[in-house]
Protein backbone atom coordinates (compact mmCIF):
# COMPACT_ATOMS: atom_id res chain seq x y z
CA UNK A 1 0.00 0.00 0.00
CA UNK A 2 2.66 2.35 1.18
CA UNK A 3 5.00 1.69 -1.83
CA UNK A 4 1.83 1.92 -4.25
CA UNK A 5 1.39 5.34 -2.66
CA UNK A 6 5.20 6.76 -3.07
CA UNK A 7 4.83 5.13 -6.17
CA UNK A 8 2.17 6.95 -7.44
CA UNK A 9 3.48 10.15 -5.98
CA UNK A 10 7.19 10.01 -7.74
CA UNK A 11 4.70 9.68 -11.17
CA UNK A 12 3.38 13.03 -10.06
CA UNK A 13 6.43 14.93 -9.10
CA UNK A 14 7.78 13.40 -12.27
CA UNK A 15 4.97 14.53 -14.73
CA UNK A 16 5.60 17.83 -12.96
CA UNK A 17 8.91 18.06 -13.67
CA UNK A 18 8.41 17.41 -17.55
CA UNK A 19 5.50 20.03 -17.55
CA UNK A 20 8.09 22.38 -15.60
CA UNK A 21 10.51 21.67 -18.32
CA UNK A 22 7.59 22.34 -21.28
CA UNK A 23 7.01 25.45 -19.70
CA UNK A 24 10.91 26.43 -20.09
CA UNK A 25 11.15 25.11 -23.50
CA UNK A 26 8.08 27.18 -24.25
CA UNK A 27 8.99 30.04 -22.62
CA UNK A 28 13.15 29.95 -24.67
CA UNK A 29 11.08 29.78 -27.97
CA UNK A 30 9.09 33.15 -26.83
CA UNK A 31 11.96 34.72 -26.03
CA UNK A 32 13.68 33.84 -29.31
CA UNK A 33 16.27 31.92 -27.40
CA UNK A 34 15.37 28.34 -28.64
CA UNK A 35 19.03 27.54 -28.99
CA UNK A 36 19.07 27.06 -25.74
CA UNK A 37 16.92 24.59 -25.11
CA UNK A 38 19.25 21.78 -24.95
CA UNK A 39 20.57 22.85 -22.43
CA UNK A 40 17.53 21.76 -19.88
CA UNK A 41 17.70 18.33 -21.29
CA UNK A 42 20.78 17.74 -19.52
CA UNK A 43 19.13 17.26 -15.73
CA UNK A 44 16.77 14.85 -17.82
CA UNK A 45 19.11 12.16 -18.28
CA UNK A 46 20.61 11.99 -14.56
CA UNK A 47 16.83 12.13 -13.27
CA UNK A 48 15.34 8.99 -15.53
CA UNK A 49 18.84 6.86 -14.15
CA UNK A 50 18.10 8.00 -10.16
CA UNK A 51 14.17 7.14 -11.03
CA UNK A 52 14.76 3.65 -12.61
CA UNK A 53 17.33 2.71 -10.60
CA UNK A 54 15.38 3.14 -7.06
CA UNK A 55 12.05 1.03 -8.97
CA UNK A 56 15.00 -1.75 -9.35
CA UNK A 57 15.66 -2.15 -5.90
CA UNK A 58 14.08 -4.58 -3.69
CA UNK A 59 11.93 -3.94 -0.75
CA UNK A 60 12.10 -1.86 1.73
CA UNK A 61 15.29 0.30 -0.09
CA UNK A 62 12.86 0.86 -2.85
CA UNK A 63 10.25 2.42 -0.08
CA UNK A 64 12.96 4.64 1.40
CA UNK A 65 14.64 5.71 -1.72
CA UNK A 66 11.45 7.04 -3.27
CA UNK A 67 10.14 8.46 0.50
CA UNK A 68 13.69 10.23 0.58
CA UNK A 69 13.63 11.46 -2.60
CA UNK A 70 10.17 12.61 -2.65
CA UNK A 71 10.75 14.38 0.60
CA UNK A 72 14.09 16.30 -0.79
CA UNK A 73 11.49 17.74 -3.92
CA UNK A 74 9.33 18.97 -0.91
CA UNK A 75 11.96 20.46 0.80
CA UNK A 76 13.07 21.98 -2.20
CA UNK A 77 9.96 23.38 -3.10
CA UNK A 78 9.37 24.87 0.47
CA UNK A 79 13.19 26.33 0.45
CA UNK A 80 11.97 28.46 -2.83
CA UNK A 81 8.75 29.86 -1.52
CA UNK A 82 9.09 29.96 2.13
CA UNK A 83 10.65 33.06 3.42
CA UNK A 84 14.27 32.43 4.70
CA UNK A 85 17.90 34.29 4.85
CA UNK A 86 18.79 38.00 6.02
CA UNK A 87 16.91 40.72 4.14
CA UNK A 88 19.17 43.43 3.00
CA UNK A 89 17.02 46.71 3.16
CA UNK A 90 17.64 49.81 0.91
CA UNK A 91 18.71 52.97 2.74
CA UNK A 92 16.14 55.64 2.79
CA UNK A 93 17.29 58.43 0.37
CA UNK A 94 15.58 61.29 2.89
CA UNK A 95 18.37 62.37 4.07
CA UNK A 96 20.13 63.38 0.72
CA UNK A 97 20.95 66.41 -0.76
CA UNK A 98 19.67 67.97 -3.35
CA UNK A 99 22.05 67.12 -7.06
CA UNK A 100 22.77 69.87 -9.51
CA UNK A 101 21.70 69.06 -13.05
CA UNK A 102 25.01 71.09 -13.91
CA UNK A 103 26.86 68.19 -12.29
CA UNK A 104 25.21 65.33 -14.40
CA UNK A 105 27.31 63.96 -17.68
CA UNK A 106 24.79 65.27 -19.90
CA UNK A 107 24.71 68.36 -19.42
CA UNK A 108 28.82 68.52 -19.08
CA UNK A 109 28.99 67.01 -22.69
CA UNK A 110 27.21 69.95 -23.67
CA UNK A 111 29.15 73.08 -22.62
CA UNK A 112 31.15 74.77 -25.49
CA UNK A 113 34.45 76.18 -24.81
CA UNK A 114 33.49 79.37 -25.99
CA UNK A 115 30.09 79.49 -23.69
CA UNK A 116 29.47 81.37 -20.08
CA UNK A 117 28.61 78.10 -18.74
CA UNK A 118 31.52 76.45 -19.49
CA UNK A 119 33.51 79.52 -17.96
CA UNK A 120 31.73 79.17 -15.12
CA UNK A 121 31.42 75.10 -14.60
CA UNK A 122 35.21 74.50 -15.08
CA UNK A 123 36.31 77.74 -12.98
CA UNK A 124 34.18 75.85 -10.10
CA UNK A 125 35.15 72.26 -10.97
CA UNK A 126 38.47 72.57 -12.54
CA UNK A 127 39.23 68.87 -11.67
CA UNK A 128 36.91 67.70 -14.19
CA UNK A 129 38.04 69.74 -17.25
CA UNK A 130 40.51 67.42 -18.84
CA UNK A 131 38.45 64.53 -18.62
CA UNK A 132 35.17 66.66 -19.89
CA UNK A 133 37.37 68.11 -22.69
CA UNK A 134 38.35 64.08 -24.49
CA UNK A 135 34.40 63.28 -23.90
CA UNK A 136 33.62 65.98 -26.03
CA UNK A 137 35.88 65.82 -28.16
CA UNK A 138 34.79 62.20 -29.34
CA UNK A 139 32.22 61.72 -31.93
CA UNK A 140 28.83 62.24 -30.88
CA UNK A 141 25.85 59.93 -30.36
CA UNK A 142 25.00 58.27 -33.71
CA UNK A 143 27.49 60.55 -35.70
CA UNK A 144 30.11 59.04 -37.98
CA UNK A 145 32.75 57.76 -36.32
CA UNK A 146 31.26 55.92 -34.04
CA UNK A 147 31.39 51.64 -34.01
CA UNK A 148 27.96 50.87 -34.78
CA UNK A 149 27.00 54.13 -37.36
CA UNK A 150 24.81 53.42 -40.06
CA UNK A 151 23.25 56.58 -41.51
CA UNK A 152 19.68 55.15 -41.82
CA UNK A 153 19.26 53.96 -38.17
CA UNK A 154 20.94 56.66 -37.19
CA UNK A 155 19.00 58.88 -38.34
CA UNK A 156 15.61 57.16 -36.60
CA UNK A 157 17.14 58.15 -33.65
CA UNK A 158 18.35 61.53 -34.35
CA UNK A 159 15.07 62.11 -36.01
CA UNK A 160 13.20 61.29 -32.30
CA UNK A 161 15.29 62.93 -29.89
CA UNK A 162 14.61 66.62 -32.48
CA UNK A 163 11.16 66.18 -32.28
CA UNK A 164 11.33 65.82 -28.75
CA UNK A 165 13.50 68.63 -28.17
CA UNK A 166 10.60 70.62 -30.38
CA UNK A 167 7.95 69.44 -28.20
CA UNK A 168 10.04 70.45 -24.85
CA UNK A 169 8.41 73.58 -23.95
CA UNK A 170 4.79 72.20 -24.04
CA UNK A 171 5.66 70.19 -20.68
CA UNK A 172 4.08 73.73 -18.55
CA UNK A 173 1.28 75.47 -19.98
CA UNK A 174 -1.93 77.58 -19.13
CA UNK A 175 -4.42 76.75 -16.24
CA UNK A 176 -7.71 76.55 -16.76
CA UNK A 177 -8.77 79.29 -14.15
CA UNK A 178 -11.92 77.18 -13.48
CA UNK A 179 -10.91 74.76 -10.59
CA UNK A 180 -12.74 71.78 -10.45
CA UNK A 181 -12.97 70.08 -6.67
CA UNK A 182 -11.52 66.47 -6.93
CA UNK A 183 -11.30 63.80 -4.43
CA UNK A 184 -8.26 62.80 -3.80
CA UNK A 185 -8.56 58.96 -3.58
CA UNK A 186 -10.73 58.85 -7.21
CA UNK A 187 -8.37 61.45 -8.66
CA UNK A 188 -5.17 58.83 -7.91
CA UNK A 189 -6.54 55.97 -9.54
CA UNK A 190 -8.32 58.26 -12.29
CA UNK A 191 -4.83 59.34 -13.04
CA UNK A 192 -2.87 55.86 -12.83
CA UNK A 193 -5.79 54.25 -14.85
CA UNK A 194 -5.21 57.35 -17.86
CA UNK A 195 -1.43 56.61 -17.40
CA UNK A 196 -2.03 52.65 -18.08
CA UNK A 197 -5.02 53.37 -21.05
CA UNK A 198 -2.34 55.90 -22.59
CA UNK A 199 0.22 53.00 -22.36
CA UNK A 200 2.22 53.04 -19.14
CA UNK A 201 3.26 49.63 -17.74
CA UNK A 202 3.42 50.70 -14.01
CA UNK A 203 2.43 53.84 -12.06
CA UNK A 204 2.35 55.70 -8.65
CA UNK A 205 2.57 58.59 -6.90
CA UNK A 206 4.57 60.17 -4.55
CA UNK A 207 5.02 63.25 -1.75
CA UNK A 208 7.44 65.13 -4.03
CA UNK A 209 10.54 66.02 -1.21
CA UNK A 210 13.05 68.67 -1.50
CA UNK A 211 16.22 65.91 -2.74
CA UNK A 212 13.64 64.80 -5.52
CA UNK A 213 14.25 68.29 -7.22
CA UNK A 214 17.26 69.32 -8.67
CA UNK A 215 19.31 72.42 -6.98
CA UNK A 216 19.99 74.22 -10.36
CA UNK A 217 19.31 73.29 -13.83
CA UNK A 218 22.32 72.90 -16.31
CA UNK A 219 21.39 70.87 -19.57
CA UNK A 220 20.42 73.30 -21.61
CA UNK A 221 22.61 77.03 -21.93
CA UNK A 222 19.43 79.00 -21.58
CA UNK A 223 18.53 77.82 -18.31
CA UNK A 224 21.51 76.85 -16.84
CA UNK A 225 22.27 77.62 -13.35
CA UNK A 226 18.61 78.87 -12.94
CA UNK A 227 17.36 77.81 -9.12
CA UNK A 228 15.02 75.21 -9.48
CA UNK A 229 12.41 76.67 -6.93
CA UNK A 230 9.08 76.11 -7.72
CA UNK A 231 8.52 72.32 -6.10
CA UNK A 232 4.88 70.68 -6.58
CA UNK A 233 3.39 68.47 -3.82
CA UNK A 234 2.95 65.47 -5.78
CA UNK A 235 4.38 63.65 -8.60
CA UNK A 236 2.71 60.80 -10.51
CA UNK A 237 5.77 58.82 -12.06
CA UNK A 238 5.17 55.84 -14.45
CA UNK A 239 7.33 53.37 -16.24
CA UNK A 240 7.44 52.01 -20.03
CA UNK A 241 8.69 48.96 -20.71
CA UNK A 242 11.58 48.72 -23.41
CA UNK A 243 11.56 45.56 -26.07
CA UNK A 244 12.79 43.03 -24.59
CA UNK A 245 14.02 41.62 -28.36
CA UNK A 246 15.10 44.45 -29.52
CA UNK A 247 17.41 45.20 -25.81
CA UNK A 248 19.05 42.15 -26.13
CA UNK A 249 20.71 43.23 -29.63
CA UNK A 250 22.73 46.22 -27.07
CA UNK A 251 24.95 48.28 -27.88
CA UNK A 252 23.97 47.77 -31.34
CA UNK A 253 22.05 51.08 -33.12
CA UNK A 254 18.63 49.21 -32.88
CA UNK A 255 19.14 50.01 -28.79
CA UNK A 256 19.52 54.13 -29.29
CA UNK A 257 16.21 53.65 -31.70
CA UNK A 258 14.29 51.79 -28.99
CA UNK A 259 14.82 54.19 -26.38
CA UNK A 260 14.24 57.16 -27.94
CA UNK A 261 10.77 55.71 -29.14
CA UNK A 262 10.10 54.62 -25.67
CA UNK A 263 11.23 58.55 -24.53
CA UNK A 264 8.38 59.48 -27.29
CA UNK A 265 6.06 57.01 -25.42
CA UNK A 266 6.88 58.81 -22.00
CA UNK A 267 6.77 62.27 -22.94
CA UNK A 268 3.16 61.21 -24.45
CA UNK A 269 1.57 59.91 -21.68
CA UNK A 270 3.33 62.76 -19.41
CA UNK A 271 2.04 65.52 -22.04
CA UNK A 272 -1.54 63.95 -21.69
CA UNK A 273 -1.61 64.20 -17.99
CA UNK A 274 -0.50 67.09 -17.47
CA UNK A 275 -2.73 68.83 -20.21
CA UNK A 276 -5.99 66.58 -17.99
CA UNK A 277 -4.34 68.13 -14.71
CA UNK A 278 -4.06 71.47 -16.18
CA UNK A 279 -7.49 71.40 -17.65
CA UNK A 280 -9.09 70.40 -14.07
CA UNK A 281 -7.20 73.45 -13.10
CA UNK A 282 -4.69 72.84 -11.49
CA UNK A 283 -0.87 73.07 -11.95
CA UNK A 284 1.36 70.32 -13.47
CA UNK A 285 4.43 70.16 -15.14
CA UNK A 286 5.52 67.28 -17.57
CA UNK A 287 9.22 66.01 -16.75
CA UNK A 288 10.54 64.45 -20.00
CA UNK A 289 13.55 63.54 -21.92
CA UNK A 290 15.73 66.12 -21.63
CA UNK A 291 13.58 68.27 -19.63
CA UNK A 292 13.53 67.25 -16.34
CA UNK A 293 13.71 69.68 -13.06
CA UNK A 294 13.74 66.17 -11.12
CA UNK A 295 15.43 63.25 -10.12
CA UNK A 296 13.36 60.23 -11.94
CA UNK A 297 14.77 57.49 -9.90
CA UNK A 298 14.29 58.76 -6.58
CA UNK A 299 11.15 59.63 -7.19
CA UNK A 300 10.16 56.46 -8.58
CA UNK A 301 11.73 54.40 -5.83
CA UNK A 302 9.53 56.62 -3.45
CA UNK A 303 6.22 56.02 -5.55
CA UNK A 304 6.87 52.30 -5.20
CA UNK A 305 7.89 51.66 -8.80
CA UNK A 306 11.10 49.56 -7.87
CA UNK A 307 14.45 49.81 -5.83
CA UNK A 308 17.51 51.44 -6.95
CA UNK A 309 19.99 48.39 -7.84
CA UNK A 310 23.38 48.16 -8.28
CA UNK A 311 23.52 49.19 -11.80
CA UNK A 312 22.66 52.78 -9.81
CA UNK A 313 19.29 53.27 -11.71
CA UNK A 314 15.87 51.82 -10.90
CA UNK A 315 15.44 48.09 -11.05
CA UNK A 316 11.50 46.87 -11.24
CA UNK A 317 9.91 43.75 -10.18
CA UNK A 318 7.87 43.26 -12.96
CA UNK A 319 10.83 44.67 -16.36
CA UNK A 320 14.41 45.12 -14.33
CA UNK A 321 15.26 47.77 -15.68
CA UNK A 322 14.17 47.84 -18.98
CA UNK A 323 12.38 50.75 -18.42
CA UNK A 324 11.92 54.08 -19.07
CA UNK A 325 10.94 56.76 -16.21
CA UNK A 326 8.01 59.80 -17.12
CA UNK A 327 7.19 62.18 -13.83
CA UNK A 328 4.53 64.96 -14.08
CA UNK A 329 4.36 67.32 -10.78
CA UNK A 330 1.30 68.89 -9.90
CA UNK A 331 -0.42 71.10 -6.62
CA UNK A 332 -3.63 68.49 -7.60
CA UNK A 333 -4.17 66.59 -3.91
CA UNK A 334 -3.11 63.33 -4.26
CA UNK A 335 -2.88 60.09 -1.91
CA UNK A 336 0.67 58.55 -1.98
CA UNK A 337 1.73 54.75 -2.12
CA UNK A 338 4.57 53.35 -0.60
CA UNK A 339 8.10 51.92 -1.16
CA UNK A 340 8.62 48.36 -2.49
CA UNK A 341 11.29 46.15 -1.86
CA UNK A 342 11.30 42.56 -3.49
CA UNK A 343 14.76 41.79 -2.69
CA UNK A 344 16.51 43.45 -5.28
CA UNK A 345 19.46 44.49 -2.64
CA UNK A 346 20.28 41.02 -1.89
CA UNK A 347 20.00 39.65 -4.99
CA UNK A 348 22.53 42.68 -6.41
CA UNK A 349 24.67 41.74 -3.64
CA UNK A 350 25.58 37.58 -5.37
CA UNK A 351 24.78 38.57 -9.14
CA UNK A 352 27.11 41.33 -10.26
CA UNK A 353 25.97 40.59 -13.74
CA UNK A 354 25.67 43.81 -14.81
CA UNK A 355 29.25 44.65 -13.44
CA UNK A 356 30.90 41.46 -15.12
CA UNK A 357 29.23 42.82 -18.29
CA UNK A 358 29.84 46.59 -18.48
CA UNK A 359 32.62 47.25 -21.59
CA UNK A 360 33.61 50.36 -19.83
CA UNK A 361 33.86 49.01 -16.08
CA UNK A 362 31.34 51.84 -14.61
CA UNK A 363 29.86 49.57 -12.35
CA UNK A 364 31.33 48.83 -9.09
CA UNK A 365 31.43 44.72 -8.45
CA UNK A 366 32.51 45.46 -4.50
CA UNK A 367 30.15 46.85 -1.67
CA UNK A 368 27.70 50.14 -1.30
CA UNK A 369 29.99 53.10 -0.37
CA UNK A 370 28.08 55.74 1.69
CA UNK A 371 27.28 58.75 -0.56
CA UNK A 372 25.68 61.76 0.82
CA UNK A 373 24.83 59.98 4.35
CA UNK A 374 23.31 57.24 2.06
CA UNK A 375 24.67 53.55 1.34
CA UNK A 376 24.72 52.80 -2.45
CA UNK A 377 26.71 51.70 -5.28
CA UNK A 378 28.59 54.57 -7.13
CA UNK A 379 28.31 54.43 -10.52
CA UNK A 380 31.63 56.20 -12.66
CA UNK A 381 28.64 58.21 -14.99
CA UNK A 382 32.12 59.20 -16.89
CA UNK A 383 33.25 56.24 -18.07
CA UNK A 384 29.93 54.89 -19.31
CA UNK A 385 29.16 58.02 -21.11
CA UNK A 386 32.52 57.60 -22.25
CA UNK A 387 31.56 53.76 -24.35
CA UNK A 388 28.45 55.40 -25.26
CA UNK A 389 30.19 58.44 -27.30
CA UNK A 390 32.50 55.29 -28.67
CA UNK A 391 29.63 53.16 -29.51
CA UNK A 392 27.56 56.13 -30.80
CA UNK A 393 24.61 54.69 -28.83
CA UNK A 394 23.42 54.75 -25.02
CA UNK A 395 24.52 51.13 -24.62
CA UNK A 396 22.25 48.96 -22.74
CA UNK A 397 24.31 45.88 -22.21
CA UNK A 398 23.49 45.99 -18.12
CA UNK A 399 19.87 46.49 -18.70
CA UNK A 400 19.57 43.59 -21.15
CA UNK A 401 21.81 41.67 -18.96
CA UNK A 402 20.22 41.89 -15.48
CA UNK A 403 18.02 38.70 -14.81
CA UNK A 404 14.82 41.18 -13.80
CA UNK A 405 15.13 42.34 -17.19
CA UNK A 406 13.19 38.99 -18.89
CA UNK A 407 9.61 39.46 -19.59
CA UNK A 408 6.97 38.74 -17.13
CA UNK A 409 5.79 35.56 -18.36
CA UNK A 410 4.15 32.72 -15.79
CA UNK A 411 7.93 30.86 -15.27
CA UNK A 412 9.66 34.13 -14.41
CA UNK A 413 6.24 35.00 -12.60
CA UNK A 414 7.51 32.45 -10.21
CA UNK A 415 10.93 33.20 -9.77
CA UNK A 416 10.03 36.51 -8.93
CA UNK A 417 7.68 35.83 -6.48
CA UNK A 418 10.49 33.11 -4.75
CA UNK A 419 13.27 35.69 -4.68
CA UNK A 420 11.55 38.35 -3.34
CA UNK A 421 10.96 36.09 0.14
CA UNK A 422 13.89 33.34 -0.34
CA UNK A 423 17.62 33.54 0.30
CA UNK A 424 18.19 29.94 -1.08
CA UNK A 425 15.54 30.72 -4.49
CA UNK A 426 17.91 34.03 -5.15
CA UNK A 427 20.81 31.31 -5.40
CA UNK A 428 19.32 29.09 -7.02
CA UNK A 429 17.51 31.00 -10.09
CA UNK A 430 21.14 32.69 -10.18
CA UNK A 431 22.64 29.69 -11.20
CA UNK A 432 20.12 28.63 -13.36
CA UNK A 433 19.88 32.33 -15.21
CA UNK A 434 24.01 31.72 -15.56
CA UNK A 435 23.37 27.60 -16.91
CA UNK A 436 20.07 28.66 -19.15
CA UNK A 437 20.97 32.21 -20.50
CA UNK A 438 24.82 32.12 -20.06
CA UNK A 439 26.28 35.63 -18.66
CA UNK A 440 24.70 38.12 -21.03
CA UNK A 441 21.87 37.73 -23.86
CA UNK A 442 23.66 38.79 -27.35
CA UNK A 443 21.46 38.75 -30.59
CA UNK A 444 22.03 40.96 -34.04
CA UNK A 445 18.78 40.44 -35.27
CA UNK A 446 17.29 43.87 -36.02
CA UNK A 447 13.61 44.82 -36.04
CA UNK A 448 12.61 43.82 -39.84
CA UNK A 449 11.61 47.37 -41.34
CA UNK A 450 15.76 47.85 -40.13
CA UNK A 451 16.58 45.77 -42.33
CA UNK A 452 15.42 46.98 -45.64
S1 LIG B 1 25.04 51.50 -20.22
FE1 LIG B 1 26.79 50.20 -20.89
S2 LIG B 1 28.62 51.33 -20.33
FE2 LIG B 1 26.90 52.23 -19.17
S3 LIG B 1 26.87 51.15 -17.20
FE3 LIG B 1 25.49 50.03 -18.57
S4 LIG B 1 26.78 48.45 -19.51
FE4 LIG B 1 28.16 49.96 -18.62
S1 LIG C 1 22.29 42.62 -13.14
FE1 LIG C 1 22.24 41.71 -11.12
S2 LIG C 1 23.53 43.02 -9.86
FE2 LIG C 1 23.01 44.19 -11.68
S3 LIG C 1 21.15 45.35 -11.13
FE3 LIG C 1 20.46 43.44 -12.11
S4 LIG C 1 20.15 42.04 -10.37
FE4 LIG C 1 21.42 43.74 -9.62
Amino acid sequence: MLISFLVFIGWLFLLGIVVLLVLMAKTLQIEEEASKMQRLFFPIVPLLIVSTAILTFDFPFRVYLLGFGELLVVIIFLLLVIPNGEVVTQDKSFETRQLDERDIMFARANYQKEDENYRDYYSRNPQQKEMDDNIRSMPNLCSPGTFTYNPLDAAVADAAFTFLGDIRHLAEGEINTQKLEVEPKKMSLRLKGLSQYYGAKLVGITEVKPYHYYSHRGRHPEVYGEIVEKHDKYAIVFAVEMDYEIMKGAPQIQVVAESSRQYIEGAKIGMILAYYIRQLGYHARNHMDGNYLVVAPLLAQDAGLGEIGRMGILVTEEFGPRIRLGVVTTDLPLVQDKPVEFGVQNFCIMCKKCAQTCPSQAIPHGDKEEIDKVRRWKINQENCYTFWRRAGTDCGICLSTCPYSKPDSILHKFVRFSIRRSQFARKTFLFLDDYIYGKRPLSLKKPKWMEL
